[in-house]
């Protein structure tokens, strides 16, 4: 068994190595474990296939732990955002400019982030896989299937959407399929991406192309399983002709994707966030539609929640920190599902009336200048 730490942190993902780098510097001693081998960071030429649309906090949080110079050179600012309905043919469009910010945000991938992340830990125990935990009247035990057994005063569970720490507590998830699937991959668009991130609504769901520091853009295209599947068995020059003819050839002629990945639209929600040793974070404490791009942008917030109500080590996880980051995390989840709902329903229908009303409705927000701003600071996190 090897020494206790005060913090445990399973899964070292893009936010639990952020937030055991933070915890770390409070001044906990911490263990990280994680089921998968380092991730290095990536090569010129391949872009990991995950990423992420990073807000402006997301951006400060990277900064603040010392991490963006290493992830700067792979990341894309984006000053604009247009989001436009196939249906209604209404338009909106935000910059930064006009919203009084540098940037909206940045692009950037998983892989880049994840290996600034790692790099800056020693104290991760990597190709090891959690299998059980057992909460004591002073500490987490875990055990793990390789045999080995660590002992903590705290455990971070940040192990992912299929959380396996969150199942050995015992706590139950709620939520709601979409029915769907996101297809990824990255293309080359013919009149370049202008440094905007790009949104059609289709009757099927979302087709977003976020800009890239390669020139390229990035994929994110939710539809229906069905869709989703014939998608991913066109071969590539049908495949680039389709996204072209789904995004109007708003950026011109889409060219050489890279290899599709798909993954399940759903929204998910741990019935807890914490119990009396743990906490859960990231997508192990919830999951949302990729529509609004909030996913890893919800994780950080976590972190930084945490390390917030941590910010005392010799008072650790006192149960007033835990009832206060229970509070204040499930009312933001809770806001950002039931908005991401509202607008996966509004927009997922080719019904005219709703039609009618969503055009009806982007357009009011794109001339009523304080809740486009007010709009766009929740769709960029930077409220
Ligand atoms: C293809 C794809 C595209 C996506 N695109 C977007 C996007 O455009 N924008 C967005 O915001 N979000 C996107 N998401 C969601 C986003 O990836 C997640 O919200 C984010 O990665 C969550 O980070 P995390 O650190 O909580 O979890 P993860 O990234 O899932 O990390 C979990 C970590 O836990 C480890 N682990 C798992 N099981 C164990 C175990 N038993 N023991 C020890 N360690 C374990 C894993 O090895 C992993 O390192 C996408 C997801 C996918 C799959």
């Amino acid at each position: 068994m090897s020494a206790r730490t005060d913090l445990l942190v399973v899964g070292a993902g893009a936010v639990g190595a952020t937030a055991a780098l933070a915890l770390r510097r409070l001044g906990y001693t911490v263990q990280v474990l994680d089921a998968g081998a380092p991730v290095h960071a990536p090569e010129d030429s391949t872009v990991d296939a995950r990423v992420f649309a990073l807000s402006p906090a997301s951006i400060t949080w990277l900064q603040t732990l010392g991490l963006w110079p290493e992830i700067a050179a792979r990341a894309q600012d984006y000053g604009g955002m247009r989001v436009w309905d196939a249906v209604s043919g209404s338009d909106i469009a935000f910059d930064a400019a006009s919203l009084g910010l540098p940037r909206l945000g940045a692009i950037v991938e998983n892989q880049a982030i994840v290996a600034a992340a790692q790099a800056g830990l020693d104290d991760v125990r990597y190709e090891t896989r959690l299998a059980g935990l057992e909460e004591q009247d002073a500490g987490v035990r875990v055990q793990c299937e390789d045999g080995a057994v660590f002992e903590a005063r705290y455990a971070l569970l940040a192990d992912g959407a299929g959380s396996p720490g969150r199942s050995a507590l015992g706590i139950r998830t709620t939520g709601r399929d979409y029915g769907g699937r996101a297809v990824v991959c990255h293309v080359q668009a013919e009149c370049g991406h202008d440094q905007t991130a790009w949104q059609r609504f289709l009757p099927n769901g979302p087709v977003a192309l976020l800009p890239l520091f390669d020139g390229r853009v990035s994929v994110v295209w939710s539809t229906t399983t069905a869709e989703a599947t014939s998608l991913l068995q066109l071969d590539d020059s049908a495949f680039a002709a389709a996204l072209t003819e789904a995004t109007a050839g708003r950026l011109g002629a889409c060219t050489q994707p890279t290899a599709r990945l798909a993954f399940a639209l759903r929204r998910q929600t741990a019935d807890r966030f914490t119990t009396a040793r743990c906490v859960l974070l990231g997508d192990a404490a919830h999951v949302v539609h990729p529509l609004a791009g909030q996913g890893v942008n919800l994780g950080f917030d976590d972190a930084r929640a945490l390390v917030k109500v941590m910010g005392d080590k010799e008072a650790g996880l006192k149960p007033v920190a835990r009832r206060r980051y229970e509070r204040q995390r499930r009312a933001e989840i809770t806001r950002m599902s039931l908005g991401i709902d509202a607008l996966d329903r509004l927009f997922s229908t080719s019904n005219p009336a709703l039609a009618a009303l969503r055009g009806a409705g982007l357009h009011a927000v794109d001339v009523l200048g304080p809740v486009k701003r007010q709009f766009a600071e929740a769709a960029l996190g930077a409220g």
